[in-house]
């Protein structure tokens, strides 16, 4: 895609107001550490959203400006109106709107709707270590990396993840305590690419390391939409005199 890539990085935004703990982490806002890397990158136009602005933050106007959402949320995903989920689901199938889910949003509407699945897994909250491994090496959201990153203390996420074969595989996280997750998830939906990205929680300073920002950035060019016509459905002429 030529041109500037629009970025909306939305966030529900409660835990870093509510919680002490989490807002010494991040200040700003889970959103804001990560729109404050991406802003730095080539060719992308960024801004933010949460939840307690009206349409939380994503009104038509935002939203139809947007080639890439990234979404962030944990304990609110049933505040988020079904009017708003309907919207971007249709921005992702239709009109080919990138979305990208980290972490605690593989319970979001709009990502249980996408995948049609429950989306659960297991879990465990105990900051052990992490080892993401690349398996998918020529895949563009791996630019730039070794052979896998390494995360200090992290939440566990563990299989089975309860989500449709991902049409492209491209981390699988260890965990110390013994269990393996997909951590990284291409899928296509319709005109839409979206990326499931485990990685990222509330405690941790996850989203200020370099290689798990890299990771994003990588993955906004990847989800960014492609130029084309929009669909047309339904009854149609022939092309040729019949
Ligand atoms: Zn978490």
């Amino acid at each position: 895609m030529d041109g500037k890539i629009r970025v909306t990085v939305w966030n529900e935004f409660i835990h870093e107001r509510e919680n002490e703990r989490v807002a010494e982490v991040y200040p700003e806002g889970i959103h804001n550490a990560i729109a404050g890397y991406l802003k730095n990158l080539e060719r992308l136009d960024v801004r933010t959203a949460t939840l307690n602005q009206p349409d939380h933050g994503l009104g038509d106007q935002t939203l139809n400006t947007t080639d890439v959402l990234i979404w962030w949320g944990h304990i609110a995903h049933d505040k988020v109106d079904d009017r708003i989920v309907d919207k971007i689901y249709k921005r992702v199938i239709l009109d080919g709107m990138g979305l990208i889910v980290l972490h605690s949003a593989h319970f979001s509407k709009i990502f249980k709707r996408l995948m049609g699945t429950t989306c659960n897994l297991k879990w465990r909250e105990i900051g052990e270590k992490e080892r993401l491994w690349i398996v998918n090496r020529g895949h563009p959201i791996t630019d730039g990396l070794g052979e896998y990153v390494e995360i200090e203390h992290a939440e566990m996420y563990g299989e089975p993840f309860d989500i449709p074969p991902p049409d492209e595989l491209i981390f699988i996280s260890w965990f110390k305590g013994g269990e393996v997750f997909r951590s990284g998830c291409c899928f296509y939906r319709g005109a839409g690419k979206i990326f499931y990205f485990r990685p990222g929680h509330e405690t941790y300073p996850i989203y200020h390391d370099r290689s798990i920002l890299k990771i994003i950035g990588n993955a906004v060019y990847w989800a960014s939409p492609v130029r084309g016509v929009k669909a047309r459905f339904g009854r149609t002429e022939p092309l040729e005199d019949l």
